[in-house]
């Protein structure tokens, strides 16, 4: 297929991203590695406001974490790091892993502004266990990652890599947006991507039932997108627990029976 640049605006860093003639026809879990182009990446910080999301997400992953006597955590889609970052100076151990080399320079580079080695690991989840040594108290895996999985085969062995490299005990923290009411009823402006910052408008170009095209518009006129699977969240619990997680409870914005949230987030308990 002949692929042209989407992006029309200047790219500073010269690196644009690609989605060729068709941009919806893009359904392809390989495709994320391209999607974090260098450009969007420098500006992803941008768009994750990280003092206003630190605001927002409080203790919330923390507490959690501490309330179940986990240290070893994996973070299994770092990005920028802002949840390694996190969790390292609330004291856990933690691995940075990331199936993007950009996203992990970026992170270790934000890990070392605050002071912080971050213990990076360069890997495919769907391949995780070939590349990772040992096993973990708990898997993070937020900023709606999940969602860049086109194929459901991808997300079962996403999930089994997951699962299989947790302890015995282990627990898998994953979020997602609420889908659900976007392919439902529509996006609504009011909802605003939980640690966007206020310079940054993300919302939905196209919806249809395996595919959500985000656009991404920066201040200085740039803009960059994302394809990525609309997970429902029943869909999800399910796949979790049909992999071998023993229970899955959900979270609505960091609240209990909060169906009419933004962001669910799972915490899946592996016994
Ligand atoms: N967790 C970060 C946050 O909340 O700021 C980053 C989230 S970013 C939306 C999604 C990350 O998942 C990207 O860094 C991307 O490279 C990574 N990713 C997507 N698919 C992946 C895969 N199959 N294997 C490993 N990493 C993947």
């Amino acid at each position: 297929m002949k692929e042209t640049p989407v992006l029309k605006s200047s790219d500073p860093a010269g690196a644009n991203q690609h989605y060729g003639d068709n941009p919806i026809e893009v359904r392809d879990t390989d495709h994320y590695k391209q999607e974090y182009v260098r450009g969007f990446v420098e500006k992803w910080d941008e768009l994750i406001d990280w003092d206003a999301r630190a605001q927002s997400e409080g203790q919330f992953f923390i507490d959690l974490l501490r309330e179940r006597g986990k240290r070893q955590v994996l973070d299994a889609a770092t990005g920028t790091g802002f949840h390694s970052v996190q969790l390292l100076k609330a004291g856990f151990q933690v691995t940075s892993c990331d199936g993007s080399a950009e996203m992990l320079a970026k992170a270790f580079e934000n890990g070392r502004k605050r002071g912080l080695i971050l213990n990076t690991v360069h890997a495919d989840w769907r391949w995780l266990n070939r590349d990772l040594a040992g096993k973990y108290d708990a898997i993070v895996c937020l900023g709606n990652s999940f969602t860049h999985l086109h194929e459901e085969r991808d997300r079962r062995r996403t999930l089994a890599e997951f699962y299989a490299a947790l302890k015995h005990d282990g627990i898998l923290i994953l979020d997602q947006r609420n889908y659900d009411q976007i392919l439902d009823r529509g996006f609504s402006s009011k909802h605003k991507y939980y640690y966007c910052g206020d310079q940054v408008t993300a919302a939905p170009e196209y919806v249809d039932e395996s595919l959500a095209r985000f656009r991404y518009d920066f201040p200085d006129g740039s803009t960059y997108h994302l394809n990525m699977f609309p997970l429902r969240k029943a869909y999800t619990t399910n796949l979790m627990m049909e992999v071998g997680f023993t229970s899955v409870k959900t979270y609505g914005d960091f609240q209990e029976n909060n169906d009419d949230a933004d962001f669910f987030i799972h915490v899946a308990e592996k016994s």
